[in-house]
């Protein structure tokens, strides 16, 4: 299948990691990097909502985006002590913000209706949502893998209304793979991405979807990991901390 040629994304998660002097010096290695393509492949850095200035202030000059990796839910601003609304990421320029990321299902309790009315904060704040789903170790050694991350989809599509997954991305983010060095294999991952596609042909936007896979991707499995039909791109936490690490992975999605 695939996605008809809107290219690869690959999106760095530096999740609650970094420092002024730390991002300074990562962000200058990846704009030093004179391979970048966007048109072909784009890199996407998600940094804590405290550097999002810093960064887009370091970004200004190139063609990198960035994003967040997480938004409120409220519609309206005024008194949510903490959060950040969806206008404030567009006011800054995010073009992307990650929902649904395990650990915030996990650690933070959000449920699917809580991720739903994200998505819907994003779209009307013009900001690509990245929705991340995927199965625990427990439901792929159970073999509900399939019906598991179908029904995480169902269950945000039946909420929002499923054409509105049109232009966004989907990261399939295997639980078990996230962290621990331990990556989906290029066909179970494939597996996954053609089902997911699949859930969007009938309503005519599935070319229109990017599915990025995220879970230990390194520069030793990058590459083949691209080479699966509906793989278009990557969701990077751990190596995307590391410099050579994410350009290394990025130069696997060129070739
Ligand atoms: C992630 O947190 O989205 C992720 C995929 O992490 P890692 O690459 O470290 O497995």
């Amino acid at each position: 299948m695939s996605n008809n040629h809107k290219g690869y994304l690959i999106a760095g998660n530096w999740k609650m990691n970094g420092s002024l002097d730390k991002n300074f010096s990562l962000i200058e290695s990846i704009k030093n990097f004179n391979s970048y393509d966007k048109k072909n492949s784009e890199i996407l850095i998600c940094p804590p909502d405290l550097y999002l200035s810093q960064v887009r202030k370091m970004l200004l000059d190139c063609e990198i985006t960035f994003g967040a990796q997480n938004v409120s839910k409220e519609k309206v601003s005024g008194a949510f002590t903490g959060e950040t609304s969806s206008f404030m990421l567009s006011d800054l320029g995010c073009a992307y913000c990650i929902i649904g990321h395990s650990e915030r299902r996990l650690y933070h309790g959000e449920s699917e209706e809580i991720i739903a009315e994200k998505f819907l904060r994003l779209l009307e704040s013009q900001i690509t949502p990245i929705f991340c789903l995927g199965e625990p170790i427990n439901i792929r050694n159970e073999g509900n893998h399939t019906q598991y991350v179908i029904s995480q989809l169902e269950n945000v599509a039946n909420i929002i209304g499923i054409d509105k997954f049109k232009n966004t991305v989907i990261a399939y983010e295997p639980v078990w793979a996230i962290g621990t060095g331990m990556s989906a294999s290029p066909d179970q991952a494939q597996e996954m991405h053609l089902l997911l596609r699949s859930f969007f042909s009938e309503s005519g936007i599935a070319d229109t979807i990017r599915i990025i896979y995220g879970g230990s991707v390194k520069p030793i499995n990058a590459k083949e990991l691209f080479s699966m039909p509906d793989i278009d791109g990557a969701l990077i936490g751990g190596a995307s901390l590391i410099s050579d690490d994410f350009l290394s992975i990025y130069e696997s999605s060129l070739n």
